[in-house]
């Protein structure tokens, strides 16, 4: 049977020989859209136990049973780097989280500052995404994206121990190196459409843990940003050496 293409999340262990029960909705998109029946072969991951095919043992219209068979991928968690960003625009802001998952964000913190106009997001909706975005990129690891939480919380018990690049667009002076600065837990933080308020820029720049960055001359959007700053600080600290 040619290997089915399917990459499939599933939140129960995975493990050789190990049965898999399919709730109604996996069960529809499984058996009723891609018309899989049994014996066929698919991929699972659940985020923990690496990626495993496994063949469908039983396939029903609300429900069904898969075996695993094999590991295909073992489990590859991306590095320490946590996305903290301020919510955009909706379109804007699912882009963020599916960029961040494709390029290897541990943890993504949308997070609230003066000038962001979003007040609230669908934390349920923006982590099916990353989950899209896991199963879509090969990964075997879904990043959780947090509950929206006010940055000056977060800051306010920032751990001493985790580096934080600001992106700052109005950085004055050189910009920090990043391949000259220590691997180990690291987080970026992107500001709104409106920048961070003086407050915040206060705030930042007397944190330790803080290394501010220019992304180059011209202002990004911020989801631009996101992109470019996570690409930056793999390419220097992360898992693409
Ligand atoms: N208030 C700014 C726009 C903010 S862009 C203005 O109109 O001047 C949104 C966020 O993207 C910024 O807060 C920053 O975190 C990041 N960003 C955008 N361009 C950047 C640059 N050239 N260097 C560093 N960070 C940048």
């Amino acid at each position: 049977m040619a290997e089915a293409k399917i990459r499939l999340f599933v939140d129960q262990p995975l493990g050789s020989g190990q049965a898999v029960g399919l709730n109604p909705d996996q069960a529809h998109y499984l058996f009723g859209v891609m018309r899989l029946g049994p014996g066929a072969a698919l991929r699972l991951f659940n985020g923990q136990d690496g990626e495993w095919r496994a063949t469908v043992a039983q396939a029903g219209k609300r429900g069904g049973v898969l075996t695993c068979v094999e590991q295909t991928r073992p489990q590859q968690m991306p590095p320490d780097l946590w996305l903290l960003f301020a919510p955009i625009k909706k379109a804007r802001t699912d882009f963020i989280v599916e960029k961040a998952v494709e390029l290897g964000a541990a943890r993504i913190m949308p997070v609230q500052t003066q000038h962001t106009n979003a007040d609230r997001i669908r934390q349920d909706r923006l982590q099916a995404h990353a989950l899209e975005a896991a199963e879509q990129c090969e990964g075997t690891f879904v990043p959780p994206v947090d509950e929206l939480q006010a940055l000056d919380k977060v800051l306010a018990t920032w751990p001493a121990d985790r580096h934080l690049l600001w992106c700052n667009e109005h950085l004055t002076g050189a910009a920090t190196v990043l391949s000259r600065q220590e691997r180990g837990p690291w987080a970026i933080l992107i500001g709104p459409e409106g920048g961070f308020s003086e407050r915040e820029q206060a705030r930042l720049a007397a944190m330790p843990q803080v290394v501010q960055a220019s992304l180059g001359p011209r202002i990004l959007r911020a989801d631009t940003a996101a992109v470019a700053a996570i690409t930056l600080w793999q390419a220097a600290l992360g898992d693409w050496r």
